[in-house]
């Protein structure tokens, strides 16, 4: 696992096998994620995927270019995915008449575009000039003019159903916050027996996480907020409810109660992720998650890390 960066100003996350690589959120731009890639010492033509958590904008800043930049497959729920491309598709207002205009012209271009196409193809014996058009067309910021939302492939998973990349078996689960259909995911690489996990942005621990969170070896952790800075600071009053709510971010004492009463003590490595800059200090994140780990003694060979919003964490191999 290597931790590009991780906060509410954008998050990614590397998940590695020895046969399959991929990206897990794109939340900084394409250029910031693969400067972050170099500086981690990895290689991002060795993607095979890119996989998205839920649609907020720090999980998918940089998703449409990375994605077109590297020609890999989307990995979405399809409630994430459509709300994502609405998100993507610049909102115009037309009247009906307009709207009408506009479909003549779009079908009068197209018509002549195709008659233009036959005809170079019967002119010079076509089929390379129509191969090097098509090249063209398929160029990512060709395609993205036409299509902000356009992605060289989409695939569909669905929380709580498992399906494979390579060789990762990759478990997403639902999670409680307040997206179109958000979740984390379990990796597991199936031969090298090791499991990894990513559960940041929910509200609260509801049991369905507690139990996909049992047997992890590396477990990425939310430790977003303390609640005396949430409430002190300076966010207005709505939007501290929003970050406090059953579909918000888990506060440190949340994710040290996890920890003390429903964890079962297997990580190796517990990386604790998405802290609020605001609203967060990271020594008070790692105090109390490590005394929570205190309370529990056989827990004591866990070894808790911090990642981090603006450089990426050394890669954790195991
Ligand atoms: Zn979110
Ligand atoms: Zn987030």
């Amino acid at each position: 696992m290597t931790v590009l960066a991780s906060g509410s100003k954008g998050n990614s996350t590397v998940i590695a096998s020895a046969r399959t690589r991929v990206l897990v959120d794109a939340g900084l731009s394409c250029r910031e994620l693969l400067r972050r890639m170099k500086m981690a010492n990895e290689d991002p033509c060795a993607l095979d995927a890119i996989l998205i958590t839920h649609e907020h904008v720090d999980h998918v800043a940089g998703l449409s270019v990375m994605a077109r930049k590297l020609r890999i497959p989307v990995y979405f729920s399809e409630p994430t995915h459509r709300a994502w491309v609405r998100q993507m598709t610049p909102r115009t207002t037309m009247s009906y008449a307009q709207w009408l205009d506009h479909v003549q012209k779009e079908k009068e271009a197209r018509t002549a575009q195709e008659a233009a196409q036959s005809d170079l193809e019967v002119q010079s014996g076509g089929i390379q000039i129509a191969a090097a058009s098509i090249e063209e067309e398929d160029e990512p910021e060709v395609a993205a003019k036409r299509d902000p939302a356009s992605l060289p492939a989409v695939e569909y998973f669905q929380p709580g159903t498992s399906f494979c990349i390579g060789d990762l078996t990759i478990a997403p689960f639902t999670t409680p916050h307040d997206a179109a259909d958000p979740c984390g995911f379990v990796f597991e690489s199936v031969t090298e027996s090791i499991r990894m996990a990513i559960a940041t942005d929910l509200g609260y621990m509801p049991p369905n996480v507690r139990s996909a969170l049992q047997c992890i070896d590396v477990l990425l952790l939310e430790s977003n907020h303390d609640l005396e800075m949430l409430k002190e600071g300076p966010y207005p009053w709505a939007v501290k409810q929003r970050v406090l709510s059953r579909v918000g971010h888990l506060s440190n004492d949340a994710t040290a109660e996890f920890l003390t009463r429903d964890y079962d003590g297997n990580a190796t490595y517990i990386v604790l992720g998405h802290l609020s800059e605001t609203n967060n200090v990271p020594e008070l994140a790692l105090l109390s998650a490590e005394e929570a780990i205190r309370e529990r003694g056989k827990l004591l060979g866990n070894r808790v890390l911090l990642a981090q919003q603006a450089e990426p964490l050394a890669s954790i191999c195991l």
